[in-house]
């Protein structure tokens, strides 16, 4: 079965508005020597108008960090997913584990946002974390299931050709050290068969799944071999844009 590759760039909280038109000025004419991998830009809202306007008209698609799980209406401070889809937003990271751990998201809210997005025809891509103090395979194996579950509650069979799932271990993230290929392919393959076992193996040979935590050009082509693992999300690797365009090309 093969699945479209995709590379996702989290900026976090770290670009400025200033830095968004060098960045899609540079990567965009060159991803047309890749036209086999999906390239997705994910920024913070005060980012997204500028980063739409910068990437219009090229093969670049931007998505938003997180959303909130109301349309619209009086949320203070809160994003709509109406607004992002109505700005050309496609995708949403929903449930990042900066998310879950220092706003304390949980399974439900990450549950609430995925239909909020694909209610307003945005694509979720939904993180699932895995917490540092897990000791045995069973916990890390029940940890990873249940968050699959939780966080698919009530989608529907043809809603889920607009889902992407994310496993990123909370210990990878950010420090340097990235899973194995093999720990991150054995990770993978409990996600996709927990969606056979939810939906069927149809849909499970669909969905595309991506690894992240300190993916970088030196260890992307090991994981992305890996026979589960369609895409990366990186964050701090993708900063730069020679290095994004790189994880691109490995991607290919
Ligand atoms: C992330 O936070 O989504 C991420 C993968 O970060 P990093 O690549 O910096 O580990």
């Amino acid at each position: 079965m093969s699945r479209r590759p995709i590379v996702i760039a989290n900026w976090k909280m770290n670009k400025l508005p200033s830095e968004v038109s060098q960045y899609i000025q540079y990567v965009a004419p060159k991803l047309a020597d890749y036209p086999n991998v999906d390239a997705v830009l994910a920024g913070q809202d005060v980012l997204l108008n500028t980063m739409v306007m910068a990437a219009k008209d090229t093969p670049i698609e931007i998505g938003a960090e997180n959303m909130y799980w109301q349309d619209k209406g009086a949320y203070t401070g809160e994003t709509s997913p109406q607004a992002l889809a109505d700005l050309g937003i496609s995708k949403v990271i929903i449930g990042h584990s900066e998310r879950r751990n220092y706003f304390r998201e949980t399974d439900e809210m990450v549950n609430l946002k995925t239909l909020a997005a694909l209610r307003n025809n945005v694509s979720p891509i939904i993180a699932i974390d895995e917490a540092v103090q897990l000791t045995s395979l069973n916990d890390h194996a029940h940890w990873i299931v249940n968050q699959v579950v939780e966080s698919l509650k009530g989608v529907t069979e043809q809603e889920m050709n607009r889902i992407l799932l994310a496993y990123e271990p909370t210990a990878a993230i950010g420090s340097g050290q990235a899973m194995t290929p093999l720990d991150a392919q054995k990770s993978l393959r409990i996600i996709r068969q927990t969606v056979a076992d939810m939906f069927n193996q149809k849909i499970a040979d669909h969905v595309r799944i991506l690894y992240g935590g300190s993916v970088k050009p030196a260890n992307a082509y090991d994981l992305l071999k890996q026979p589960d693992i369609d895409g990366v999300l990186v964050g701090d690797a993708a900063l730069d844009a020679t290095t994004f365009l790189e994880l691109v090309s490995l991607a290919d």
